[in-house]
């Protein structure tokens, strides 16, 4: 039986299936869509399954069937899940899952190039337009890079994403053009928003978002929890916890998923830098935005987490969150300066500041046995943080290196509409 989306808000919204949830991004209601339920999976299930293709494949076959998309699964899969993602072991310490090993270094490869994989497969010619504050436009545009159809505009705070992110963000050329707005990421964000409430920009480009509320950028993220926990069972028997570097609560919302399906999942631990949101909430049990905090963990400076409403459709309280399994670790910036240097001391091996959160919270837990931490970048890509801590150079994988040797092109802007139809209407 199909599985169809509903909305986190009205339960009368009308349900859509998961090619219509792709191309709508938000439910009519303004709510997220999430899956109204989800697939009743057993290990057994995926016998004979073990490439990240192919047991995504399995997991995301109820979803696809009767969609649109449906002959296409497992080309999507195998287009768009092309590295590798290994759960690595470090003697007397936790397994780690890199998730940075696709052509921008970090997790959120997955889900850009699961959502282009779709998005080609149900379009013919059309314009993402993105906003993006570092890591997400890098992202959507290597995963839109030369499709064909496909034309993607990334619009990036002037002066504001590091030299590495720029680079990501300005040298694909093709079909990928970058404009640099001379504003803040509120002004890029302002500057979309307006661009798809107007009809005539809207229609004759055929926008589509690609942001991370997206059911087509959260569902793929499930695939590496599956892979990673039924590795380890087949190994070990026991279930896998998994640490998680949380800010939107996207990555971590794919977990609870795969859990939910039924994959062989212990606890998940949410772990935050300084921003306090998430754990006051669950010291309260009342919810409140708090204004974003800069930290060295920057992916994840978000004040109000915006996949909070799918979060609470499973337990709307912390303490049910808890007996569910679902706990939270927050982790200011001078434990992450220490657990990436603690990790290297241990196990000689350089970790990002994001990862360095599901380190500290690893430690202060015990140090559980049947963990992994979920390593979301590089630590090539942080470098200016990373380096003067450990006091030796990073070396930068050959996917990073590949777009750092091109060269840079972009337009800058003002951060007004007008300019931004001007750019557009080029296209
Ligand atoms: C986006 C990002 C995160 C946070 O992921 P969410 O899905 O927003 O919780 C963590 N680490 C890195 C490197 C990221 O790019």
């Amino acid at each position: 039986m199909a599985i169809r989306w509903k909305s986190t808000r009205s339960a009368d919204a009308a349900m859509v299936s998961l090619s219509e949830a792709i191309g709508q991004g938000l439910a009519s209601d303004g709510g997220l869509f999430v899956p109204e339920r989800l697939p009743r999976l057993q290990v057994s299930d995926f016998d004979g399954l073990s490439s990240l293709p192919d047991v995504a494949g399995r997991f995301l076959k109820d979803f696809f069937s009767g969609d649109s998309l449906e002959g296409q699964l497992s080309q999507i899969c195998s287009s768009a899940f092309d590295f590798a993602v290994p759960l690595r072991s470090f003697s007397d310490g936790p397994r780690v899952l890199e998730l940075f090993h696709g052509p921008t270094a970090a997790f959120k490869d997955f889900g850009a190039r699961f959502l282009a994989q779709c998005l080609v497969r149900t379009r013919s010619e059309f314009t993402v337009l993105v906003a993006t504050s570092g890591d997400t436009g890098g992202a959507v545009a290597a995963a839109f890079w030369k499709l064909k159809g496909a034309k993607v505009v990334v619009l990036f705070p002037e002066g504001r994403v590091s030299p590495r992110q720029q680079k990501q963000l300005t040298a694909w050329g093709e079909n990928i053009r970058a404009l640099s707005v001379r504003g803040d990421f509120d002004d890029c964000q302002r500057l979309v928003k307006a661009a798809f409430q107007e009809p005539a920009l809207r229609d004759s480009l055929q926008l589509t978002s690609a942001n991370s509320i997206n059911a087509g950028r959260l569902l793929p993220q499930a695939a590496y929890y599956v892979h990673a926990s039924l590795a380890y069972f087949r190994e070990t028997g026991r279930p896998l916890s998994f640490f998680i570097p949380t800010g939107n609560l996207g990555n971590a919302l794919s977990a609870l998923w795969a859990r939910e399906a039924g994959l062989p999942i212990g606890k998940i631990t949410l772990c935050t830098n300084a921003n306090r949101s998430l754990s006051e909430f669950y010291r309260s049990g009342t919810w409140k935005a708090f204004p974003t905090e800069a930290t060295l963990a920057n992916a994840m400076d978000v004040g109000n987490p915006s996949n909070l409403e799918r979060l609470l459709t499973f337990q709307a309280k912390p303490s049910e969150l808890v007996a569910h399994g679902v706990g939270t670790e927050r982790v200011d910036d001078d434990a992450i300066r220490d657990g990436i240097q603690a990790f290297d001391r241990r196990w000689s091996e350089a970790i990002c500041p994001h990862t360095a959160t599901a380190y500290q919270a690893w430690v202060r837990q015990g140090e559980p046995k049947d963990s992994a931490l979920v390593s979301t970048a590089h630590p090539a890509k942080f470098e200016t943080i990373v380096e003067p801590l450990l006091g030796y150079k990073i070396p930068v994988p050959s996917t990073l290196d590949f777009i750092l040797t091109r060269t840079e092109k972009f337009t800058t802007i003002d951060p007004e509409l007008d300019a931004l139809r001007t750019e557009l209407r080029k296209n």
